[in-house]
């Protein structure tokens, strides 16, 4: 009878759609793959299986260098640009290691965990449905689906940490590229000035006031290095006029010698330290210059003095 498996043991015939006998129970022999075969291939599946490595997300960075290597260095070209420059260093080892990735053939775990998966469950079907009957056998492929059950739990762990990883990435991502650039100190100065500009008028209202006390206030107050300066030579403008007048009146009283004395020893005081001040302190110290020549043709011309000109500041 063709279809049927006739039991060695007792001679039932049977479906050749199972192969344990339905008479005694017996395991049925026959052509192809013996059941010893089958369980063996089953177990070279399940080490296949268990060679899968154990999930983390720095693994998931690893196992998916070719997208998250670069993604990290144009994570760390951002910050470099807008943060702090010690970012290309990272920039860099992201970059050549992404540049690597690309030659390295690396093994997609979880691809290939799928692939094993896929011919396990197979398998082990196959196995359930010809022999489930046989209680050793129905014993062994539980124990075996079990122990499957727990790396395939390990394998759902890793999936997840491959989309944190990516999730994680995308924060990362757009933090760097919406995060304002820090300002350099030049910037930051820059719009201090534009924005305490205002003080000199003040400065110069108060000056004329004679109320010194409140432009030093004002000078303590401003950050702006090339207001700063403005507000020093406008102090030392100020100082120096009171100085002039006080030689004109001796002038005027013919008290030449103490004048000449006088005005022989008023000398600008330089405060500028950079280039920026230098260029806005220099246009004070010609004011200066005028004011003093101004003072010195006010004496008769043979005690006259030598006035310093805009080349000695
Ligand atoms: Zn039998």
């Amino acid at each position: 009878m063709s279809g049927m498996i006739k039991c060695n043991k007792c001679g039932g015939q049977n479906s050749s759609s199972i192969r344990i006998c339905e008479f005694c129970g017996g395991i049925l022999e026959v052509e192809g793959k013996s059941l010893n075969e089958q369980l063996s291939e089953l177990d070279q599946s399940m080490e296949k299986l268990k060679s899968f490595p154990s999930p983390g997300i720095l693994d998931s960075v690893k196992n998916n260098a070719k997208i998250s290597m670069p993604i990290l260095s144009l994570i760390s070209l951002f910050l470099a640009l807008k943060i702090n420059e010690l970012f290309y260093l990272s920039f860099l080892i992201f970059l050549i290691t992404s540049l690597l990735s690309i030659f390295k053939k690396k093994t997609n775990y979880l691809k290939e965990f799928k692939l094993n998966k896929l011919l396990f469950n197979s398998q082990l079907a196959s196995l359930y449905g010809l022999y489930s009957k046989d209680p050793t056998t129905n014993t062994r492929l539980k124990q075996v689906e079990t122990e499957f059950n727990t790396l395939n739990g390990l394998y759902n762990k890793s999936k997840r940490f491959e989309l944190l990883m990516y999730g994680f990435l995308i924060v990362l991502f757009s933090v760097s590229y919406f995060i304002p650039a820090v300002k350099t100190e030049t910037e930051i100065n820059k719009e201090a000035t534009d924005s305490e500009m205002i003080n000199l008028e003040k400065v110069d209202a108060l000056l004329s006031q004679g109320k010194i006390n409140e432009v030093t206030q004002i000078l303590n107050e401003v950050k702006s290095s090339e207001i700063k300066i403005h507000i020093l030579s406008k102090i030392q403008i100020f100082n120096l006029k009171t100085k002039f007048s006080a030689i004109e009146s001796k002038i005027s009283n013919q008290d030449y010698d103490s004048a000449v004395n006088e005005l022989e020893q008023v000398q600008w005081k330089k405060n500028s330290v950079d280039f920026n001040q230098e260029t806005i302190e220099e246009s004070y110290f010609k004011n200066y210059i005028l004011l003093k020549t101004n003072v010195n043709n006010n004496l008769p011309e043979n005690q006259r003095i030598i006035v310093e000109s805009e080349v000695d500041f």
